[in-house]
């Protein structure tokens, strides 16, 4: 798996910046979430360290490595997103090869990936249907298990339950959490849930208008709220 470095990064659109110089490091195999409001800039920074967006100032590293001049597909991660657009022409196991096949691993090799994934996510049964065959909680899973075919060392999410009902939302978060701790992938989390975020996080980065207002355990933010705006937003006791 690999360390994740936030250096001073910064994110600048036009004349606007919008992310102000966010410091952290994540440590192997931790469970990170970035919370805050909508428009904070939780995405933006995410898809910096994915390589979706360039990073206009300070450094990512990952696995103590610089990656700001890498493609997103040499950086070891995989993203999941809130529009997990799968495929509908594809089964499931086209749909989980696909990035493999694209990046040319062997057949073999993708069969024995996709079946090790299907049965982590209780998905081989379905390996045949179509995305329109399946229910939500089971395309969720399908999105997850692209992502875990790559085999990345670093996992990224984006809302990615923000689509399912309540109830499914949270069952999810649950599986999500699970899986996390049995393959032990650093992961980043965004989510604008202040209860997601307190459920799945080893440590959370509390967001306010491009800026990290906190980084710590979800109970030490909870019972230590570093600034009025975490309070309000966390529900802490006054
Ligand atoms: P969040 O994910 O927390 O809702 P975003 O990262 O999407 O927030 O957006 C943060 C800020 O950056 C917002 O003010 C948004 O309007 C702005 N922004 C995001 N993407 C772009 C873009 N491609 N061009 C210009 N401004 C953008
Ligand atoms: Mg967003």
């Amino acid at each position: 798996m690999a360390t994740v470095s936030l250096k001073g990064i910064k994110k600048t659109f036009g004349k606007t910046e919008v992310i102000h110089g966010i410091d952290m490091e994540i440590e192997d195999g931790e469970f990170i979430v970035i919370v805050g409001p909508s428009g904070c800039g939780k995405s933006t920074l995410l898809r910096m360290v994915a390589g979706l967006e360039t990073v206009t100032g300070g450094e990512v590293q990952i696995g103590g490595a610089r990656v700001n001049e890498r493609e997103p597909m040499e950086r070891d991660i995989a993203m999941v997103f809130q529009n997990y657009a799968l495929y509908p022409h594809m089964s499931v196991f086209d749909n989980m090869a696909y990035g493999l096949k694209i990046a040319g691993t062997p057949k073999t090799e993708i069969a024995e990936r996709v079946n090790e994934a299907a049965a982590l996510l209780q998905l081989g049964d379905y390996l045949d249907r179509r995305p329109r065959e399946l229910s939500g909680g089971q395309r969720q899973r399908v999105a997850m298990g692209r992502a875990i075919v790559r085999k990345p060392s670093v996992f990224l999410f984006d809302e990615p339950l923000s689509n399912l009902d309540a109830k499914l939302r949270v069952q999810m978060r649950l599986e999500i959490k699970q899986l996390q701790r049995r393959l032990g992938v650093t992961s980043l989390y965004v989510t604008h849930d202040q209860v997601e975020a307190m459920t799945l996080a080893d440590r959370m980065i509390v967001m306010n208008a491009g800026r990290a207002d906190q980084i710590g355990a979800p109970l030490e933010v909870y019972a230590n709220p570093a600034t009025e705006f975490v309070a309000g937003f966390i529900g802490s006791p006054p």
